[in-house]
């Protein structure tokens, strides 16, 4: 016999446990490894997102300045809100601990628009959302690999420089006495091979490695009755390649209108209708910084020409920052 649930969540990092934290009822969280293992990400975000999710025990180190190296030069500029570099088991064990689901662990084969089919067999709910992350494997998207190694430094670092990072850029998250070193550049071809070359700069080598496909295309986000949140749904921002925040704004959006959905307070037309306006409201957001991106490797001198000059302006930079953490605020979600 088919197990049946009122939702099925595919996928349980930050967009499923996002979408899972806003509901009640018969809910089944799936996930092919256990809460909190899998790590793809740098783990670095705003401390108010941290705040908002109750998973202050999950921060290894607060930021105050943001350290970026353009050409030769080195610029330090004062982050308007701290970030943080967190611990991914620890955050997703916060998120986790209070959740009203079943959880089951495998493999998910195939999501339809009423079931899912997984290595334990095939369950079916009302409502379905795929927060698997990203599936594709474009030679024309941006690919990141990061590994954390014993390694004290200082800020949040991110290079925008040949002389460090060829064709693509680097940062360097210090997380207490360790440090995630990674690269990001077009397609997958080379990736390793730089992350290697950064890491020669600090008289490094790499440890264990994780990574993957930054996806930052905003889709239709409701496909086949499907709902898809956070990197299923190409919702990582553009150039910034901040993947987090979004992830667990849509995840709560969604979770809140499923929710509603499920009370029969709103049809399911409508639900769809109020997530694709938020998500579509973010879509200049990712015009503006994803021709930023094209640019920064089409044309990288120029770029790190253009960002020297934009940077040294306090006012650029700081209104800049002020209206990008505008963006996805949980807080503003009714
Ligand atoms: C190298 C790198 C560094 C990054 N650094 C940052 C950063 O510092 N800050 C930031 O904001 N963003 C960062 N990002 C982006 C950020 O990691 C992603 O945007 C974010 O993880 C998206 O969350 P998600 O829940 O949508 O997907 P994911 O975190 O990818 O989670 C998908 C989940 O689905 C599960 N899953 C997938 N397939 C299956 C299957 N077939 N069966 C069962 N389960 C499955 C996985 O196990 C996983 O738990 C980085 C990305 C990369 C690659």
């Amino acid at each position: 016999m088919v197990m049946k649930y009122d939702v099925i969540i595919a996928g349980a990092s930050f967009a499923g446990l996002a979408v899972a934290k806003q509901l009640k009822g018969n809910i089944l969280l799936i996930d092919k490894d256990d809460v909190g293992e899998g790590q793809t990400s740098a783990c670095a975000t705003p401390i108010s997102l941290i705040e908002k999710c109750n998973a202050q025990d999950s921060i290894q180190e607060i930021h105050n300045v943001f350290s970026v190296y353009v050409g030769n030069k080195l610029i330090d500029l004062d982050l308007e809100e701290p970030f943080v570099a967190f611990d991914y088991r620890k955050f997703c064990k916060s998120m986790f601990k209070d959740l009203r689901v079943e959880f089951k662990k495998t493999i998910i084969r195939s999501v339809n628009c009423k079931s899912v089919s997984t290595d334990d067999g095939d369950f079916e709910a009302d409502y379905i959302v795929d927060c698997r992350g990203y599936k594709g494997n474009s030679r024309n998207s941006i690919f990141g690999l990061e590994t954390e190694i014993e390694y004290k430094t200082q800020n949040l670092q991110f290079y925008l420089t040949s002389s460090f990072v060829k064709n693509g850029y680097g940062w360097a998250f210090p997380c207490g006495d360790r440090t995630r070193f990674g690269v990001a550049k077009i397609g997958t071809e080379g990736t390793k091979d730089l992350l290697e070359k950064f890491l020669a700069k600090f008289g490094l080598v790499p440890s264990k490695i994780h990574g993957g496909f930054i996806p930052s295309q905003l889709q239709i986000p409701v496909r086949d009755n499907i709902f898809f949140v956070g990197d299923s749904a190409g919702q990582c921002v553009p150039f910034s390649l901040e993947g987090i925040r979004p992830a667990i704004y849509f995840g709560t959006i969604c979770g809140k209108l499923i929710n509603r959905m499920m009370k029969k307070e709103i049809t399911y037309e409508t639900a769809v209708e109020i997530y694709s306006k938020h998500v579509n409201a973010e879509r200049y957001l990712f015009l503006i910084l994803g021709r930023v991106q094209y640019y920064s490797h089409k044309f990288p001198k120029m770029f790190y020409l253009f960002s020297k000059l934009f940077l040294r302006k306090d006012s650029f930079w700081y209104r800049s920052q002020y209206r990008y953490l505008r963006h996805f605020n949980i807080e503003n979600i009714d």
